[in-house]
């Protein structure tokens, strides 16, 4: 379902769920449901060893398990992704994987692999209802939000495969994920705070990630910001600003028409008082749309003196834009309007542009 311009949708279309799974629970509510399943509770700690530890969802290896609890428990771990379609680049450090989901809906993830960390990138909706007129994503409207489990998932695999050996680089594991995928993670809060409980969790509860690891990008949905501030859950929170002034971020990040700069802003800086945690203002660089010297000028005066990271991002073409990356001369000179007022700022590199497997390029086609 594509949408008008400026469209937002907020609530996700009704759709079936997906099967219960194991990463869909609390480690109380594991051993309930194991319990229900008239099993011993402590199976589930068993089963959690295998699954957030051992990276192994067949039950058929777990050979500490009795035969007949195997098959009993082995409605607690159903297939949720189908890989559809892997792309590699980078000499097989950069792979982005397209996922059917079980109803048919797809979503794609990146792992990016550098020689000191490794780093997923995941979806939390098929699809997107936040519009961004220049992120592929939100062109194709939103699909259903996925479930706690279903963006486990995605860290599973991608530890899995690290693990196995399959990346190059030797054997190693998931350092950070980034919820810079498909869809707009505080819009499906729920399902996105459980997973991020299971991958911060240590193992064998969960994978163990560090919170500092784990990074929530957001449009920018002020009330949800400040929920998360609550959750005591130290991850870092990125905010794709991409214009400090209303005018023209009502058109960029069309949730802007709802809340604005300033009030983004200070949910911003409160959620770096009350976390600690340095926030990350996201800024594509678009040619001759906001990469001006007065907008740097007062992104500068608006986020200096703050707990403030701004990285820049060459705008990622995306089929079909008019839009394209800043001239390289503009870029610098915007990167030397912030450093004037002190901000500290990083040009991203933009892993997986070949694979269109870089930020705003995820589009999920078969
Ligand atoms: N919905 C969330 C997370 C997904 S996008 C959000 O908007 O933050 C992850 C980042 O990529 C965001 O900062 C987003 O604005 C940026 N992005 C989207 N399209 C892009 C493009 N074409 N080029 C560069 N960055 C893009």
């Amino acid at each position: 379902m594509s949408q008008q311009p400026g469209q937002l949708t907020f609530v996700a279309p009704r759709r079936a769920k997906p099967a219960r799974h194991l990463a869909d629970l609390s480690m109380p509510d594991r051993r309930a449901a194991v319990a229900e399943l008239g099993e011993k509770a402590f199976r589930a700690d068993q089963l959690s060893r295998h699954y957030f530890e051992r990276l192994n969802a067949d039950v058929h290896a777990m050979t500490d398990l009795p035969a007949a609890a195997r098959d009993k428990l082995s409605v607690l771990l159903p297939s949720l992704l189908t890989p559809v379609k892997e792309l590699t680049t980078d000499g097989g450090t950069t792979r982005k994987t397209l996922w059917r989901l079980f109803d048919g809906a797809l979503v794609e993830s990146v792992l990016m692999r550098y020689p000191d960390r490794a780093t997923m990138c995941v979806s939390s909706q098929a699809g997107c209802g936040m519009n961004c007129p220049f992120c592929a994503t939100g062109q194709a409207g939103l699909t259903r939000n996925m479930s706690t489990a279903e963006i486990v998932e995605q860290v599973v695999s991608g530890a899995r495969a690290l693990a196995a050996g399959d990346v190059p680089g030797g054997p190693g594991r998931v350092n950070n994920v980034v919820f810079m995928g498909m869809g707009e993670p505080l819009a499906n809060y729920k399902q996105v705070i459980g997973a991020v409980r299971r991958m911060v969790e240590p193992a064998p509860h969960g994978l163990g990630i560090s919170a500092r690891g784990v990074t929530v990008s957001t449009v920018g949905l002020v009330p949800a910001i400040a929920k998360l501030a609550d959750e005591g859950l130290p991850v870092t929170l990125a905010l794709s600003l991409h214009a400090p002034d209303d005018e023209l971020r009502d058109t960029l990040v069309p949730i802007n028409t709802r809340w604005k700069v300033s009030e983004v802003l200070d949910a911003a800086w409160a959620y770096a008082a009350k976390t600690k945690r340095r926030v990350s203002i996201e800024y594509a660089l678009i040619k001759d749309i906001n990469d001006q010297e007065w907008r740097a000028d007062l992104l500068g005066k608006l986020v200096r003196n703050k707990l403030v990271h701004v990285n820049l991002i060459p705008l990622n073409p995306t089929p079909g834009s008019k839009w394209t990356a800043s001239r390289p001369e503009d870029e610098r000179a915007f990167v030397r309007r912030l450093e004037f007022h002190g901000v500290p700022v990083t040009v991203r590199d933009t892993r997986g542009r070949e694979i269109d497997g870089a930020c705003g390029q995820l589009a999920a086609t078969e």
